[in-house]
């Protein structure tokens, strides 16, 4: 997991280690690191960030350095990338459920997100998640374009006997939504999530349809699906969305098949939302709450 960007950063943390270095030699270390954290998904923004940070450290050590220049440097990247994550918060799920519970309200999550990264299977994941902590779910089919998407959510749901609310396809989602917020009201169901469509980002339907369901159903919570395999795409479709209907956290799926790692990073970077969970393989219990203190320890060993 992650292998290109934890290489990137004990490599780093190795050369600076063995010699001193002129200004020079930081530019030409610094600008192999940039390139290296690139070609690992990490924003362009965020390289800056880790670099601008890194570069004033490794100046300061040049007049007086000691043995533990790469134990230094391993910790200005710690923080760097911790700081990253704490500016987004963090989202107590089960917290904001019970808060709901007592007003007598079903708490309504939205799933968005592109076709392909996952959301589906991370609909029925958080469904199971949300079970497994005692809360009653119910979801509502909402992407009525994709063929086969209700029958593939229907399929997890009986798995788990969670109540689907669907209409045909086709069917305008936000009223699929607000029957589903209907049933939950009326069944006392705990939580209500409401799958959406998925199609390319650059549409300006999709957007528009998300913005009706928003409108419709006030979702209390808005979670962003997002493929960690998908690169600088999934940085791309989180802006987006971020931008017509934002997002109150994001779940980054596949990340046990990431060699990469900067999604993670690069999103909450760039959107200013906290990674809430990681899809961590395809099974329903394999949901992983997000720590971004493991996260950094993975990266730095
Ligand atoms: P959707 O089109 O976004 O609804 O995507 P699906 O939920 O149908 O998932 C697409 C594929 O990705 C399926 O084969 C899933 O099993 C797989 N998948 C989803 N999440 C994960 C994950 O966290 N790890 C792995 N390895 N595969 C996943």
């Amino acid at each position: 997991m992650f292998e290109k960007l934890r290489e990137a950063f004990s490599s780093l943390t190795k050369i600076v280690s063995e010699k001193k270095l002129s200004e020079k030699e930081v530019d030409d270390i610094l600008f192999n690191f940039q390139l290296t954290l690139l070609e690992s998904d990490v924003a362009q923004e965020v390289v800056e960030k880790i670099c601008a940070d890194l570069r004033s450290q490794l100046m300061g050590m040049s007049v007086e350095r000691s043995k533990d220049v790469g134990e230094l440097v391993r910790e200005r990247l710690r923080t760097s990338i911790l700081e990253i994550f704490a500016k987004t918060g963090t989202v107590d799920v089960p917290g904001l459920i019970e808060a709901a519970k007592e007003k007598g309200e079903p708490f309504v999550i939205l799933f968005l997100g592109i076709n392909g990264t996952g959301k589906t299977t991370t609909v029925a994941k958080f469904a199971y998640f949300l079970k497994q902590n005692g809360f009653s779910v119910a979801v509502a089919a909402g992407d009525t374009h994709r063929a086969g998407a209700i029958e593939q959510l229907t399929q997890h749901a009986d798995r788990m006997s969670v109540k689907v609310v669907a209409q045909r396809y086709g069917a305008d989602p936000a009223a699929v939504a607000r029957d589903g917020v209907l049933y939950a009201k009326a069944h006392h169901v705990d939580v209500l999530i409401v799958d959406s469509a998925g199609r390319m980002q650059t549409n300006q339907n999709l957007m528009e349809e998300m913005g009706k369901i928003v409108r419709v159903v006030s979702p209390n919570l808005k979670i962003f699906i997002g493929d960690s395999l998908a690169g600088n795409d999934a940085i791309s479709q989180a802006q987006m969305f971020s931008k017509y209907t934002g997002f109150d956290g994001a779940i980054l799926t596949k990340t046990d098949a990431d060699t990469k790692g900067g999604a993670a990073l690069s999103i909450a970077f760039v959107t200013g939302r906290p990674i809430m969970f990681l899809g961590v393989g395809q099974e329903y219990k394999d949901l992983k709450k997000f720590d971004a203190n493991s996260f950094v320890d993975l990266l730095l060993g």
